[in-house]
């Protein structure tokens, strides 16, 4: 058996096969102190991310990590994340990238979210967002979920983060997503939980 600590002088290498830059931001700090050393698909001849057209977050994260693994070689890890509002029967759940239209802008997807909770009470307004991270490598797929509880705000609050942060309000937190430093979300956050549970039972995997 392999202890951790002999683990984390040997780093592996990992790419995170992501092109959201927000994303890789938090991957990499999440897993600081796993041992991994992760590498960006900025650091591989470019290749196009494939497109989200599975139907559920599993599908989609699976696609985009198989994708990292066969045109890197290295293990690849990959989420898809959903945020899912109880009041629109789970949406925009997998289409949260999409919500308003194919290119829309972080922006647009949090005004058309807040357009159709308009007039729906704050007791009424409890989210999710849910992550699905997949880990494909030789003769390896894996994945884990991460799953965090909110309530979504009337209008944006905070700058950091991204995505629909500013209007997703942490009870753990006691603020939104998008006013706690990077390390308060990482600690509650759907990703950070996901990529907990790989950690935990990947170095168990591999002993
Ligand atoms: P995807 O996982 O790249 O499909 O992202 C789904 C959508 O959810 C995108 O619009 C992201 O901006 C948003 N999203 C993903 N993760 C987060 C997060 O941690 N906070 C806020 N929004 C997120």
């Amino acid at each position: 058996m392999v202890s951790l600590r002999a683990k984390r002088s040997n780093p592996k290498r990992i790419l995170a096969a992501t092109n959201n830059p927000d994303k890789l931001r938090e991957i990499r700090r999440i897993l600081n102190d796993s041992g991994w050393e992760v590498a960006g698909l900025d650091q591989f001849p470019p290749y196009p991310e494939p497109l989200e057209g599975g139907l559920t977050l599993l599908d989609n994260a699976l696609r985009k990590a198989r994708e990292g693994f066969s045109r890197t070689g290295f293990y690849a890890l990959a989420d898809d994340t959903g945020l899912e509002v109880d009041a629109l029967d789970g949406r925009p759940g997998v289409l949260s990238a999409r919500y308003a239209g194919e290119d829309a802008s972080y922006n647009d997807n949090v005004s058309l979210l807040l357009h159709e909770l308009d007039g729906v009470p704050h007791d009424r307004r409890t989210a999710r967002f849910r992550c699905v991270m997949a880990l494909v490598g030789p003769q390896l797929e894996r994945w884990w979920e991460g799953t965090v509880e909110g309530v979504i705000l009337t209008k944006p609050r905070g700058s950091s983060g991204f995505g629909y942060d500013p209007i997703f309000w942490s009870p753990e937190l006691g603020m939104t997503f998008a006013e706690a430093t990077p390390d308060q979300k990482n600690r509650v956050s759907h990703r950070s939980r996901a990529l907990r549970g790989m950690v935990k039972e990947f170095w168990g995997y591999h002993t």
